[in-house]
């Protein structure tokens, strides 16, 4: 929230949601501040892309060395900003770290100039595929993970050879200008990597600044502002949004351990993790018995402080009466709690709460609740789990605990990524790509895909030697015209498969 005007940007605080005590003030980047940040980023444009790929490799390894032996630090601002436990910010950190790494080992070899065959008729050309990048890449974060989700941007668009302007959340604004002073102590030059913080507003400048591209991480509701305003200048989008993340439990799933990893999936960060466990759907056969060892371990877990409790507050207050909302609406409509209720809900803080039976059409299976809570539905088949895990708006991520058909069972669930007898692995996995299907976005962070997504094709195709029969000419003969006719039919009149 803004809350004065000193000399020429107004500024914001940010704040423990822990103690609600004032971490720091910043300024409200405004629009017109932003576009000198995209064009100072411009400006360093090629000479980054021009470093190449070794010469990046160089100094973005050099940045992760630096956040390694930064990591107490790191992890204790996010903790701060947060207020999750310090040992989660640093599994974050960690996490993120491992990205830029490779992202910073494996450019040169995803975005090498690739050979393509030209075929028979342009027998004489060689045809070849450059990734360029796209040159200034503007990235939108959110707060629930804030070093972990935007450098799964930064760091590939970096690698890839952009120049990145990052808006991060005005919850975690400390933890974005850290990121920025860490990578200027390895920068051999300014303006590669810069932040600007502010509200909703900075946001939106970025999204009309005339960079290039943007990689938004957030809700599905503001994605859907940015790719508005980016489609007004065609400005490329990729967008990482919210999900209802189902886990199927067949009867033969490894009972203990899929309540032990689905507690975890969705209670840890206090439930504020885009690709947390919302809804479990439990084969009616073994339902008795895996509920039961969920709520055993539930009730083993607390939410408070960061040093003393296994997760800490809702990190944004507003988000308080929405989870309380998801929990009143699903018991006024049947659905039945196994642990914790409406009294769980204790701003700032949400004890774990499961609920059993709840009507697919209420707002708690709907909607991304982004708390501590779990609802578990049984069914009577795998094919209904699939079917209704399916039918919602989102496709994010899906775990599967099945001991013989958990490939079987994840071929048929629509979402951009799945676990089978584990949760959210797919996250820390560098090597395969992140994003979702329907209101969860599209694009892709993370692996090959997460570096291409950064840059663009460029075709080149040359001539080679020059052919007895053009094509390509005004001066194009009857003979060459039938011969194109007949050569077509050769290669692919007689095909039918
Ligand atoms: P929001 O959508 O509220 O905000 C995301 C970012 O967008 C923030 O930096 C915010 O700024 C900024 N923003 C707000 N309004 C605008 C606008 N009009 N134009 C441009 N930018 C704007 O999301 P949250 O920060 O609350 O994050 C939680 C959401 O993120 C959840 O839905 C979660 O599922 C999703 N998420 C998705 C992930 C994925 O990879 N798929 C990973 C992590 C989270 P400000 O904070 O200043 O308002």
């Amino acid at each position: 929230m803004p809350t004065k005007s000193t000399e020429k940007l107004e500024t914001f605080e940010s704040f423990n949601p822990t103690t609600n005590s004032v971490l720091g003030t910043f300024l409200i980047i405004d629009e017109a501040e932003v576009r000198r940040s995209v064009s100072a980023a411009r400006s360093a444009s090629k000479q980054w892309h021009e470093l190449g790929f070794r010469g990046r490799k160089k100094i973005l390894l050099a940045w992760a060395k630096v956040l390694i032996e930064r990591i107490d630090e790191c992890g204790t601002l996010i903790s701060q900003e947060t207020g999750k436990p310090v040992s989660d910010a640093k599994l974050e950190a960690t996490l993120a770290i491992g990205h830029l790494a490779w992202a910073a080992r494996s450019a040169a070899e995803v975005l090498r100039t690739q050979h393509r065959k030209p075929g028979l008729l342009m027998a004489n050309m060689s045809a070849t595929v450059q990734r360029s990048p796209f040159g200034v890449v503007g990235v939108i974060g959110p707060w629930n993970y804030p070093i972990f989700t935007p450098m799964g941007s930064i760091s590939y668009a970096l690698a890839a050879g952009n120049t990145v302007v990052f808006k991060p959340s005005e919850y975690t604004p400390g933890v974005g200008l850290w990121l920025a002073a860490t990578f200027a102590e390895v920068a051999p030059f300014e303006n590669i990597f810069r932040v600007v913080t502010g509200t909703g507003d900075t946001g939106r400048g970025l999204c009309e600044s005339g960079v290039d591209k943007l990689a938004f991480t957030g809700s599905t509701h503001t994605a859907k502002k940015v790719a508005e305003l980016c489609a007004k200048s065609m400005t490329p989008v990729v967008l990482e949004c919210g999900g209802k993340d189902p886990v199927i439990i067949a009867e033969d799933a490894d009972l203990k351990t899929a309540a032990e990893f689905s507690l975890w999936s969705a209670m840890s960060n206090a439930g504020q993790t885009c690709i947390g466990a919302e809804r479990i759907y439990v084969h009616s056969k073994v339902a008795e018995e895996f509920i039961a060892l969920l709520v055993q371990g539930a009730k083993n877990i607390k939410a408070g402080l960061p040093s003393e409790a296994n997760y800490g507050p809702s990190t944004m207050p507003k988000q308080i009466p929405i989870i309380k909302s998801h929990i009143v609406d699903a018991l006024a409509n049947g659905a039945t709690a196994a642990l914790g209720g409406i009294e769980s809900v204790h701003a700032p803080y949400v004890d774990p709460v499961i609920l059993l039976n709840v009507p697919e059409s209420s707002i708690a299976m709907t909607d991304e609740t982004f708390g501590p809570t779990i609802a578990v539905n049984k069914v009577r088949s795998v094919e209904e789990a699939i079917a209704l895990s399916n039918a919602s708006s989102y496709g994010l991520g899906a775990a599967v605990w099945s001991r013989r058909h958990g490939e079987e069972i994840a071929a048929q669930l629509q979402c951009g990524m799945v676990s089978i007898n584990s949760t959210i692995s797919f996250a820390a996995i560098a090597s395969v790509p992140f994003g979702g299907v329907k209101n969860s976005g599209y694009g892709r962070i993370h692996g090959p895909e997460g570096l291409l997504e950064f840059t663009y094709a460029r075709t080149v195709v040359r001539s080679r030697f020059k052919l007895p029969v053009v094509f390509t000419t005004f001066k194009r003969t009857r003979f060459a015209d039938k011969l194109i006719v007949g050569l077509i039919k050769s290669l692919h009149g007689r095909s039918v498969g």
